[in-house]
């Protein structure tokens, strides 16, 4: 048996042959050409056709993988009309007399490698798009058969890499689940893939061709692929894997439905994400909106502070996408736990109750500002909720109020549109807790943090695991702030979730609904689980 890791998109286990997938090797004539004329005409016609075909992408992506999927390959149509791309080409042809083969080969390429020394890594991902297209203008121009790709058996797809295009022809039917040796989580195909929900490795560094025929088990769960595993290994992983299809397909029968108890009681499921690649999740997962946006992601991804433009086009991928879903974006919560080296934060004794969150952005006002900036430019494009973490005091609250403000009056000068805001608040410390009948006063809705609210509640640093022994993520004391929090809420029109870990705890969740919680923000695989659990729950009855 052979044992080979990488990265895990998505959870799950696939058994099957492998099959490995190589890409087709194009040879490209650099001969010179004496007319360039018929060169420019074909390259017009690939163009055309190839827009056809992302077209007809785009339409079957939309069936199986849903709207954000499907938007790549409109994308994808929108830059075949780029003019700096398609100039770029004809000058090829027309200046330098070379073939339109060879033009859209150096022509592709050199706006792909722009893309690849970009900063912002979501624009690095881009340049697998413009190499994707280049590949497809390839193929119509070579005449070759780009649907070579599976075979007639359904197996597990092994690729150097896969581009967007290819990884959506794909015949789910005969699609097991997905390895790479290449690619990275933020690109097309991951999204793809994890909106497919397909068993899916990347980074894969040891594939080998020698694995093409071979029974294999693609084990998700713990991140990696057994080749030709033992009896015992296939016994266990295909009740693994017989589990967790009885268990979708009950999930799946949920999809659509209301998360109302027996007693007719409704509650909001919201899903919690780290960026925009995780809008895919909130889809499949039929979440009703996203509690929790962690925007430390976008900083945490970045090798650099984050423009504002930057931050920008995440926040607004990620609003626009999900509207009219409300998506509360959290401002960056940076400190304790998540570090980054360019913020340049000092080294701490107590990092935990030290220069965190809310604490940094009060302080460091021009990087608050450039955050709030870009959300107030994003709620132009759907419905967003902005809230603020780690809050102590109605001052905390007042000054957050304030310079978001600023940024709005220094937007609306310059005629930036701007949408409407559900302003809120983390409460995640037993000061907040305790004053919240003040502080429901000043924002629309309370997000309780219960991992941190655990934390300090209870005085238990919830990365050191020496005191798992202590923890008792039950705390009455948790519990009772909690209540006391839905009460004061309440009191004053301001709705009250939860989106610490607590709120997809299955155990607690009749008591949460009983404290009257209005919102339950929980990772995305947790949505369908919870809905399940909530429309078995009764109430009336004591
Ligand atoms: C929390 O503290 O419960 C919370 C949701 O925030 P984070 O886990 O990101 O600190
Ligand atoms: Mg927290």
């Amino acid at each position: 048996m052979i044992v080979a890791t990488g990265t895990k998109i998505v959870n799950g286990i696939a058994i099957g042959k492998i099959r490995i997938y190589k890409a087709p090797v194009y040879e490209i004539s650099e001969s010179l050409v004496n007319d360039p004329i018929p060169e420019l005409n074909r390259f017009e016609q690939a163009r055309l056709k190839v827009q056809e075909q992302q077209h007809v992408l785009y339409e079957k992506a939309l069936k199986e993988a849903g709207e954000e999927s499907a938007g790549i390959f409109e994308a994808h149509e929108l830059m075949l009309d780029d003019d700096d791309l398609i100039d770029g080409c004809k000058e090829i042809m027309a200046e330098q007399n070379h073939t339109a083969e060879y033009a859209v080969k150096e022509g592709f390429e050199n706006v792909a490698q722009m893309f690849r020394e970009m900063d912002d890594p979501y624009f690095q991902a881009r340049s697998a798009d413009i190499i994707d297209l280049k590949n497809a203008m390839l193929d119509v121009l070579l005449g070759l058969d780009p649907d070579s790709l599976q075979g007639t058996e359904p197996s597990i797809l092994v690729a150097e890499d896969l581009a967007p295009s290819e990884t959506v022809k794909l015949d789910k039917s005969l699609l097991l689940g997905l390895i790479t040796r290449e690619g990275s989580s933020n690109s097309h195909t991951a999204i793809l893939a994890r909106s497919m929900n397909l068993p899916t490795l990347i980074q894969c560094k040891d594939i080998r061709d020698s694995w093409d025929g071979k029974f294999a088990i693609l084990d998700g769960y713990n991140s990696c692929i057994y080749i030709e595993p033992t009896q015992d290994l296939i016994d266990t992983l295909t009740a693994k894997h017989n589990e967790d299809l009885k268990k979708e397909a009950l999930l799946q029968e949920l999809k659509g439905k209301s998360n109302t108890t027996i007693d007719g009681r409704t509650v909001r499921v919201y899903a919690n994400i780290g960026g925009p690649s995780d809008i895919g999740a909130v889809k499949v997962n039929d979440a009703e909106g996203v509690g929790l946006f962690r925007s430390e992601f976008v900083y945490l991804n970045s090798s650099e502070d984050p423009s504002e433009e930057a931050q920008f086009e995440a926040y607004k991928r990620v609003v626009e996408t999900l509207a009219p879903k409300l998506v509360i974006i959290r401002t960056c919560d940076i400190g304790a736990d998540k570090t980054i080296d360019y913020m340049k934060l000092d080294k701490e004794e107590n990092p935990a109750l030290g220069y965190r969150a809310i604490r940094i952005c009060l302080t460091r006002k021009e990087f608050f500002k450039r955050q709030l900036r870009a959300l107030l430019r994003a709620s132009a494009y759907g419905n967003l909720g902005i809230m603020f973490p780690m809050i102590i005091s109605l001052r905390e609250v007042r000054e957050c109020k304030e310079i978001l403000a600023e940024c709005k009056r220094e937007l609306e000068v310059k005629g930036v549109k701007m949408g409407h805001i559900e302003l809120g608040i983390m409460i995640e410390t037993p000061a907040a807790a305790l004053c919240a009948d003040e502080l429901a006063e000043e924002v629309d809705f309370f997000s309780l943090g219960t991992n941190d609210l655990t934390q300090y509640t209870c005085a238990i640093d919830r990365q050191n695991a020496k005191l798992e022994p202590f923890a008792d993520t039950h705390h009455p004391a948790v519990l009772k702030l909690i209540k006391m929090t839905v009460d004061a809420g309440h009191r004053h029109n301001t709705w009250v979730g939860i989106c610490g870990e607590l709120g997809a705890d299955p155990t607690l969740t009749e008591t949460f609904l009983r404290m009257g919680v209005d919102e339950l923000s929980v990772n995305p695989k947790s949505v369908l689980p919870l809905r399940k659990i909530i429309r078995s729950i009764d109430l009336s009855k004591e």
